[in-house]
């Protein structure tokens, strides 16, 4: 196989994609929203309960985005971390449409109780439940769905976009609405129209990872290997490193977490962490570097799988099952908020009087040779609504992982129970703008507060 990983090849890219082109008109709705991951699922879901039309836009056959089709497989985000946390009784600390949907995925025994993250609790789901319980809210709310359908331009005026580009193999169409949520993780619809975004620390982003399922693992075996924690041992990692030095196994990342699913005798591996022919960073909105990641990300969990048949106890008889359609992809574009979310506001957990969701999650900084993990213990911060705002559009915001956030802040607010919450937050924000007349940056954000505790948020 071969791909260019020339980095000069960025430069043959246009990211602005305003357009001015006459295309037919497919419809005129309240709300666009760009992208069905977590917060797409939720922005979309929450602006039709409100009575808005709503068209949900995904270029895959189906929603999840990171959590379904690159098989990130666990709700993080939803407990608070404690000291001491085998002792302790898991304590959620997000509700609202994260609940209700991890309600969902429980009455169709599709997640697992809270299992032992570190310092904190998680639950594992069945990724294909995941999509049925998208579809069905989404159905159920009245949502308009094209899946297999890209946004690829905007059309703007002045302050305000008027529509967006859609693309399918039908053709090209355009859609015109009076508001606009970006769910597409990279913030590709802000992009589109040049808004300004920062990329990581400076340029350098966390690394992409390869997922992988294994069946037929002993869980008797699982539990000697791992204990109740999800993240490996202290020898496990001894194992890895030792083996990676020797040359006998391809395993750079030697701190690694392995989940039980609620499917029997089915492992979750977060294993693998990728970059480029050299050990140099990969830029994942490269489609070359993309395209590296998903080759070597698919060998890579085959030597994972390899090493764990060879030396973890369990996992003997294991067999590789399961590869995500899309390599895992932690993090690209981040706009520049009318507020930012720094480093300082998660480590010290500050709280804020538009905040939109509470998080404790850690600073998971997928970054350089080893996995880094900062805890934030028996408290946690809120996160701004500002963040999901950009200054230069009124009728346009953001919501997932593309907020505006630094590096640091940035690995701890994207999991996926802050993602429904931010989609929950800007969708309820849509509903009091069209109301009161007035762009996302002047929402009233206690009245925002008020109606998301009212919609069973915990704020
Ligand atoms: C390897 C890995 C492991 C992770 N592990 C966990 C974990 O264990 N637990 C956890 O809670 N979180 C985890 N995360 C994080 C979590 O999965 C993501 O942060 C979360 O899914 C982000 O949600 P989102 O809705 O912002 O964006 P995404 O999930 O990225 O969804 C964006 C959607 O937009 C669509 N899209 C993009 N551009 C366009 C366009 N132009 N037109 C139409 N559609 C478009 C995409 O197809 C995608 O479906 C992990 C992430 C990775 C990468």
């Amino acid at each position: 196989m071969k791909y260019t990983t020339d980095k000069s090849f960025m430069e043959f890219w246009e990211e602005t994609a305003l357009t001015d082109e006459e295309t037919p008109l497919l419809l005129d709705v309240d709300v666009v929203v760009c992208g069905g991951g977590p917060a797409g699922v939720a922005a979309a879901t929450v602006c039709a309960r409100q009575g808005l039309d709503t068209l949900l836009v995904e270029k895959n056959g189906f929603c999840g985005g990171a959590a379904v089709a690159g098989l990130s497989g666990t709700i993080c985000g939803m407990f608070q971390a404690q000291d001491e946390i085998e002792t302790k009784e898991p304590e959620q600390i997000v509700f609202g449409f994260t609940g209700e949907f991890k309600d969902r995925l429980t009455a169709k025994n599709a997640v697992t109780e809270p299992q032992i993250y570190g310092n904190t609790h998680v639950v594992t789901f069945d990724p294909f439940a995941w999509r049925e319980v998208a579809d069905d809210l989404l159905e159920e709310a009245g949502v308009r769905c094209l899946y297999h359908t890209l946004v690829t331009a905007v059309k703007k005026e002045g302050n305000r976009f008027t529509s967006v580009q859609l693309e399918s193999t039908a053709g090209r169409t355009h859609v015109k609405a009076r508001s606009f949520i970006d769910c597409s993780g990279d913030a590709a619809l802000m992009t589109k129209a040049g808004c300004s975004y920062t990329f990581g620390d400076n340029g350098a982003i966390q690394n992409p990872t390869m997922m992988f399922r294994l069946s037929n693992v002993s869980e008797q075996g699982y539990y000697e290997s791992f204990g109740q924690n999800t993240i490996c041992s202290a020898e496990l990692t001894r194992k890895l490193t030792e083996a990676f030095e020797k040359g006998t196994y391809n395993t750079p990342r030697n701190h690694i977490w392995v989940f039980p699913t609620p499917l029997r005798s089915v492992f979750l591996m977060n294993c693998t962490q990728l970059a480029g022919q050299g050990g140099e960073m990969l830029n994942v909105i490269n489609p070359s570097d993309r395209t590296h990641a998903e080759i070597s990300g698919r060998r890579a969990a085959r030597e994972y799988h390899r090493f764990f048949k060879d030396h973890v106890s369990g996992f003997e008889d294991s067999e590789l099952i399961d590869l995500p359609p899309e390599v895992g992809v932690r993090q690209t574009r981040s706009i520049k908020g009318e507020v930012t979310l720094t480093n300082d506001h998660v480590a010290q957990c500050t709280k804020a009087k538009d905040g939109i969701v509470r998080s404790s999650w850690p600073i998971e900084l997928h970054a350089g040779e080893v996995s880094k993990l900062h805890w934030l213990i028996d408290d946690y911060y809120e996160v701004p609504y500002g963040t999901l705002v950009h200054p230069a559009l009124e009728n346009v915001i953001a919501a997932g992982r593309c907020l505006s956030a630094e590096h640091e802040a940035l690995a701890s607010a994207r999991v996926t129970a802050q993602c429904f919450e931010y989609g929950h937050a800007a969708a309820v924000a849509t509903a009091i703008r069209h109301e009161q007349g007035v762009g996302y940056k002047d929402v009233d954000t206690d009245e925002l507060r008020r109606r998301m505790i009212q919609n069973g948020s915990a704020l």
